[in-house]
């Protein structure tokens, strides 16, 4: 494993608990759209790294990564402090299972994100190959409150026929105040953007949330008759955990 550093490029703070910012990019940083890296920062000569995915694409010269704030946390309690020119220190090696190449082609891909769990699928929505392989692709990103939507603003830009971007949010009043997983095991979903219902023998989904969303849901939909892909074969979804709780 080879940790080299980069600078930081920009900074954007979208709430008290999520930013986002761009790095350089190493020489000869080769990704998959979707996947995910491992970085960090030096304190007191050792590393603390954790687990990022990469919210840009893989023809972008920057990396670019959506990061939580939590206010003891080891990494993050000192990221969220950074400025622009200071460094982070970031692997060479990218893995994930949110790639084309874990679902097959099809008509629709839908992406179900909770919090940062977003930033692998801005990466994937960023990027031509992803509507090549698919009709259409359908983001759903839940959060608590309304500043916690990152990219939203791009979002509604890049919406149209081949995206549908939908925004729900929990704790505050927004236009749809329920979960994502609710809105697709109702069907509303459906209803509400003209959709044909999602069925595993057309349709693709990429799961990437907190770990009771993401348990939800591969519950829900092994139940409905999709196959989850792992090393026995390519199925119809693929899960990854946005984070993982420590005390599990
Ligand atoms: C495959 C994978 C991809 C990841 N991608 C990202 C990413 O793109 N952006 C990102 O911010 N984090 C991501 N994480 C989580 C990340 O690795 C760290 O846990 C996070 O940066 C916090 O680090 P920390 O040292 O401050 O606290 P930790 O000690 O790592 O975490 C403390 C606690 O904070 C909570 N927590 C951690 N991360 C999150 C989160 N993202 N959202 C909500 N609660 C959280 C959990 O309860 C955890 O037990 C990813 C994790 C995995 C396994």
């Amino acid at each position: 494993m080879a940790y080299s550093e980069q600078t930081v490029t920009s900074i954007q703070k979208w709430s008290d608990k999520t930013f986002s910012f761009t790095t350089t990019r190493p020489q000869d940083f080769q990704f998959e759209n979707g996947e995910f890296v491992t970085l960090g920062l030096k304190a007191e000569g050792k590393l603390i790294a954790r687990a990022y995915s990469i919210v840009s694409n893989n023809a972008s010269n920057h990396l670019e990564f959506l990061s939580i704030h939590v206010p003891d946390g080891p990494l993050t309690s000192r990221l969220a402090q950074i400025q622009i020119g200071e460094g982070v220190w970031i692997n060479s090696k990218t893995t994930g299972s949110l790639t084309l190449k874990y679902v097959q082609p099809g008509r629709t891909l839908y992406m179900l994100s909770t919090g940062t769990g977003l930033a692998p699928f801005m990466s994937l929505v960023r990027s031509s190959e992803t509507y090549t392989a698919f009709e259409r692709i359908v983001l759903i990103h839940t959060v608590r409150t309304v500043k916690e939507l990152a990219y939203k603003d791009e979002l509604e830009s890049l919406q149209g026929e081949r995206l549908i971007y939908v925004p729900t949010v929990t704790r505050e009043t927004f236009h749809t105040p329920v979960r994502g997983t609710e809105l697709f095991k109702s069907g509303e979903l459906f209803a509400k953007h003209q959709l044909p219902h999602a069925h595993p023998e057309y349709d693709r989904i990429m799961i990437c949330g907190n770990p009771d969303m993401n348990k939800d849901m591969t519950d829900y939909l092994k139940q409905q008759g999709w196959t989850m892909t792992n090393h026995r074969g390519i199925g119809n979804f693929t899960v990854e955990k946005a984070f993982v709780l420590h005390h599990e």
